[in-house]
């Protein structure tokens, strides 16, 4: 077998999802609301199922679909992308970034990664014959600097893997932290494979900055989306990837034996939901803004440490000033002992780096963040 998928561990999101079923508790560890979702668009893959075709799709997504993902990001994102030839659609944007990696990396390749990162991007580098090469994000603020991305990138850097938003910190990068690493990618002509399912989920009047979008970055991105992201529909494993013809003819190389297709049905729901008008998307970030912040301030009531939210399903608080220095056992407690499953951040780092920082999932229903309040009151008691 190959040692990269035997030695690593089940995944923390399916550890803790797994606990949280077997003991009661209050599951804000995976990121997915506990809200069904938008009716409407339910609805239209309710009627694609009955009434549509639900045989193979075309190999790279349903014309429709391709031309709503161009037309969601021209008018979202100022971008100008062909929906024939720089549009396809994959099975999630898991299926995304498998494939670009297994298209772009040759054996010995580096890769520039940023930790803390999502916990599939390792695993997928190595079995991709990819060499990791880690650029450590510093708390508070998780920002890029020149002085990192030089001790990170080399002659041999193929392909950096950049997710913005970012998951687990809930951060953005600023306009100045994505012109940095542009003008990296292009002084050593390296790819960039941006994962950007947070886009829609952004807060406080924030607006997604595309890095395919800076100077020389337009034939050297590749763009993955997430239409579970965007709906809050995270079963539904629908991915938009957009790239210059270049990169695409290659990317579709790898769907097309990785998946091939994504169900028609459900790509027929995105079309219609993409096309939706502004004040539905505002809509849709102002009731998880409006999650955060109950969320939040209930933390802060009880003394914890919250480290502020821009943007994610998610925040995260400092355990380090209730006197713990083990996110995952803190995190087993909580879940065993008090009835709340949480994220360790630690999963999020190659070696653990950082041990204090523990994830909640705040996109669920008042209930739900009220039930988890009254139960993380518990552990503020025997703390004190
Ligand atoms: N990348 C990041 C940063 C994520 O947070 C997630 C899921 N939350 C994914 C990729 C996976 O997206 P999908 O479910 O579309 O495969
Ligand atoms: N991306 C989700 C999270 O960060 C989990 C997805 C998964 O379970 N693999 O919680």
């Amino acid at each position: 077998m190959n040692p990269i998928f035997a030695d690593v561990p089940t995944s923390v999101f399916e550890v803790m999802s797994r606990l949280a079923r077997e003991t009661g508790a209050v599951n804000l560890g995976q990121g997915f609301p506990d809200d069904p979702g938008p009716e409407d668009v339910r609805r239209k893959a309710a009627e694609a199922v009955v009434a549509g075709w639900n045989q193979y799709p075309p190999m790279m997504g349903l014309p429709e679909l391709r031309q709503a993902i161009a037309a969601h990001y021209r008018h979202w994102q100022s971008l100008d992308l062909d929906s024939d030839s720089e549009v396809m659609v994959t099975s999630g944007a898991t299926e995304a970034l498998a494939g670009a990696l297994l298209a772009l990396l040759e054996p010995g390749d580096e890769v520039v990664l940023f930790e803390p990162m999502y916990d599939a991007y390792l695993p997928l580098v190595r079995r991709a014959g990819g060499v990791p090469r880690f650029v450590t994000l510093e708390p508070p603020h998780f920002r890029l600097s020149e002085e990192a991305l030089t001790g990170a990138f080399s002659e041999k850097t193929k392909v950096v893997l950049f997710n913005n938003p970012l998951n687990p910190t809930a951060t953005v990068f600023g306009a100045e932290d994505l012109a940095l690493l542009a003008e990296f990618c292009v002084r050593f002509d390296a790819i960039a494979v941006c994962d950007e399912v947070w886009e829609h989920v952004v807060f406080d009047g924030r607006r997604h900055r595309p890095l395919i979008g800076f100077p020389g970055m337009r034939e050297r991105t590749v763009k993955i989306g997430s239409a579970g992201k965007i709906f809050n529909l995270t079963g539904w494993k629908v991915g938009l990837v957009c790239a210059a013809p270049r990169l695409m003819k290659v990317l579709a190389k790898a769907h097309q034996y990785i998946t091939f297709t994504t169900p028609p049905n459900l790509q027929a729901a995105v079309a219609y939901g993409l096309t939706k008008d502004d004040a539905y998307f505002e809509g849709l970030r102002a009731d998880l803004q409006r999650s955060r912040d109950r969320f939040t301030g209930g933390l802060k009531d009880l003394g914890f440490a919250v480290i502020p939210s821009q943007a994610t399903y998610f925040l995260n608080i400092d355990i380090a000033p209730l006197g713990e220095a083990d996110d995952a056992a803190f995190c087993r407690r909580l879940v065993v002992e008090h009835g709340v499953a949480a994220i360790p951040v630690s999963a999020f780092y190659a070696a653990g780096a950082v041990r204090n920082v523990v994830r909640f999932c705040f996109a669920k229903r008042d209930a739900t963040l009220d039930a988890a309040l009254e139960r993380l009151a518990g552990i503020m008691r025997k703390a004190a």
